[in-house]
């Protein structure tokens, strides 16, 4: 290696998979560098969160980050860890200061069959992160009156609009969107299509909203057209603009293999319905691609709290490490990308290569022993999978 990858470490379950990743699968292999930030609960309390402002800031800097699951507290999370304050979700801080787009992956594997027939290839979720729904200001109406959008610009002129004359009590509610933000989406969309060389849709309901959703729509064409046509056309992929309703039914009778990018309520159901359709959230990447081209990778689940408990107590767990495992391989071979590094791309090809054949060979922890279509599988404890890939590894590794 050459430029070292930002290693954000997390907790629970996924701290203890994320030690025997590095020491079984990771440091045998790889002379690896990485600027290590330790994102535990236990250390961001200590540093009053600054450890997580510092890490998104090297992931700007060194360009490629690889993040462990973290805990959000909330008011128990408080208690048990003897907080100082109610800490802010890390992704939330990150994503903020790296300002970007998450896409969600589903791992395809054989044995592993999505619930939807024709899904042959994965989709992948490029999910708006910004405002809608996720910033609005609401109104429950007590009674009759009049309901009106008001703008004030910085010079005082106003925009009015009537939003509806009520004759009883009912709710209001007020969204916005900024260009700059949607223009930074469209990009990193673009950019994330070129880099996976995969088709991207964009929809939504521009035929009902013709401001809103149409501003969306025309951002995502001009920056198209501008800045990334003749790309795709020699990348010999394409951008494709449809209605919601009707992408939702393209995508149910699609083989699957490109990305749909959701404004942000779309995505966020539409991410659960594709995970859970594919099989399991264990199974499913995310990485986060700021506008400049740097990426963020973990995995989409958590910190897996109630098998940690488990372990705690001294109980063989069997937490699937996959989405986790597939960080790492993300995450090193874009590094190796980045800097030219032939061997330790191959390296990150064989170790993905080696977790999909463990699974394809009947060697699986117990939520995908659950719903494999396989007919003779060995339940792994969590150890005793990444020693399985290990082996593969070693194999494929051999084989170069
Ligand atoms: P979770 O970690 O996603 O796990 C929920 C349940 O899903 C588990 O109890 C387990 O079911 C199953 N599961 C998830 N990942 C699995 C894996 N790798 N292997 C096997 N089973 C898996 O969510 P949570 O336990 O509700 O949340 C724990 C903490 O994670 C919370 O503090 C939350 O703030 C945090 N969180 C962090 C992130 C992130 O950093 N990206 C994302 C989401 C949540 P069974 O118990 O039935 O086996
Ligand atoms: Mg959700």
């Amino acid at each position: 290696m050459t430029t070292p990858l930002v290693e954000m470490d997390g907790d629970e379950m996924t701290r203890i998979l994320w030690k025997m990743i590095k020491e079984e699968l990771i440091l045998p292999y790889v002379d690896l560098k990485t600027e290590y930030y330790d994102l535990g609960l236990k250390k961001r309390d200590e540093t009053d969160d600054r450890i997580t402002v510092e890490a998104a800031h090297a992931a700007l800097r060194l360009g490629v980050a690889v993040k462990c699951a973290t805990i959000t507290p909330n008011a128990d999370r408080v208690r048990e860890y003897g907080l100082k304050q109610m800490w802010k979700s890390p992704n939330g801080t990150i994503r903020a200061i790296m300002d970007g787009t998450v896409f969600r992956c589903p791992i395809v594997v054989r044995g592993i069959e999505p619930n939807v027939r024709t899904w042959k290839k994965p989709i992948t979720i490029a999910r708006h992160a910004y405002g809608d729904i996720y910033k609005n200001t609401e109104i429950v109406v007590p009674g009759p009156g009049k309901a009106e959008l008001v703008f004030t610009g910085a010079d005082g002129t106003q925009i009015r609009e009537l939003i509806q004359e009520m004759d009883g009590p009912g709710i209001l509610q007020g969204w916005h969107n900024l260009d700059r933000s949607i223009e930074s989406f469209a990009r990193s969309c673009f950019e994330y299509a070129l880099d996976a060389g995969q088709d991207i849709w964009f929809a939504s309901k521009d035929t009902i909203s013709k401001k809103y959703d149409a501003r969306f729509r025309e951002i995502f064409e001009r920056i198209f057209r501008e800045e990334y046509e003749e790309r795709f056309e020699k990348a010999k992929i394409r951008y494709f603009y449809t209605l919601i309703d009707d992408a939702v039914a393209r995508v149910m009778k699609s083989e699957g293999g490109f990305i749909w990018a959701c404004k942000n309520y779309d995505g966020d159901v539409m991410s659960d319905m594709l995970s859970s359709a594919f099989g399991s959230l264990a199974m499913m990447t995310s990485v986060l691609v700021n506008p400049d081209g740097k990426y963020e990778y973990e995995a989409a689940h958590g910190t897996v709290q109630r098998h940690y408990y488990r372990y705690l107590k001294g109980e063989e767990t069997s937490t699937n490490s996959v989405a986790t495992i597939f960080a790492w391989s993300g995450a090193l071979k874009k590094r190796a990308q980045l800097d030219g590094l032939k061997d330790l791309e191959r390296y990150a090809d064989a170790l993905g290569h080696a977790t999909l054949r463990t699974i394809e060979e009947g060697e699986m922890t117990g939520d995908l022993a659950l719903i494999t279509s396989l007919a003779s599988v060995r339940k792994c404890t969590s150890s005793e999978f990444i020693a399985a890939v290990r082996k593969r590894l070693e194999e494929e590794l051999n084989g170069i």
